[in-house]
């Protein structure tokens, strides 16, 4: 019986593929599936169902799908991407924790990272995250920091630099949708430009994109879409008595 889940990925890709059809770049347009607010038996239902790259937000929560997948999914080995604010204090034990680094946010933190990964020999891939809205809640390196950043980028010998990610504006009415875009915009256009950086995939991704605007990050050469609720929509809520085939505790195989 098709889940909700099936459903839910079978109408994302599809919309991704529409978009890429029409993109002004091309990308991966690969799927993070952030499971930040979903129960561990849901991540680990979405891994088996073709995206083993999954994302969360704080580094408890990631603890915590790490030791379940260890435990109760030892044959599942997906590639973690840690996607919030990282902790300069915690910095060592997110880099420990995770393959992908989608959210450094400032010129200390990549030199943080860089410093306790060269000690303990770890090698996460590290995107570096630019402010590309004026809202004070999001995190990101303004311009003249990124510069900087990727100064200290190309010195980087333990992180492996992947490219740059940005969070746009709310998209939520045609102004909202058309700055969104504008905003994805400026962050390709920036990754284009010439650096030094010796990117771990011989070019700089692109991580944007998220439930709400990944139709506009897919049309402007988005590599990684970070996408939760639509993908987890009506499976969370899923009680085991759900007659519409959500997925449920016992149903992650
Ligand atoms: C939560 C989160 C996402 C996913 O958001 P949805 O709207 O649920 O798709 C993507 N990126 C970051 C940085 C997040 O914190």
């Amino acid at each position: 019986m098709q889940t909700t889940l099936d459903e839910n990925l079978m109408r994302v890709r599809t919309r991704i593929e529409r978009a890429r059809a029409g993109a002004r770049r091309p990308g991966l347009a690969r799927l993070v599936g952030v499971t930040k607010r979903s129960r561990p038996q849901h991540a680990a239902a979405l891994a088996r169902r073709g995206v083993p790259d999954l994302g969360e937000n704080r580094l408890e929560g990631l603890q915590e799908k790490r030791e379940w997948f260890e435990a109760e999914a030892p044959d599942l080995h997906p590639r973690w991407h840690f996607i919030g604010h990282v902790q300069r204090n915690k910095a060592r034990r997110v880099a420990e924790l995770s393959h992908v680094i989608h959210s450094v946010d400032s010129l200390r933190l990549l030199e943080t990272l860089e410093r306790v990964c060269a000690r303990d020999g770890l090698a996460p891939e590290v995107f570096l995250q630019l402010k590309l809205t004026d809202e004070d809640a999001k995190h990101g390196m303004q311009t003249a920091e990124l510069d900087e950043a990727l100064a200290a980028a190309s010195e980087c010998r333990a992180v492996r630099p992947a490219g740059l990610m940005g969070m746009a504006a709310l998209a939520n009415d045609d102004a909202g949708r058309r700055a969104a875009g504008e905003q994805f915009e400026r962050l390709a256009t920036l990754a284009q430009a010439p650096t030094s950086v010796g990117w771990v995939h011989g070019r700089p991704l692109l991580s944007m994109g998220m439930s709400a605007d990944f139709e506009l990050a897919v049309e402007a050469g988005s590599d990684w879409l970070r996408l939760g609720s639509i993908l987890f929509e009506g499976v969370d809520a899923g009680g085991s008595d759900r007659a519409d085939g959500a997925v449920r505790e016992g149903d992650v195989r």
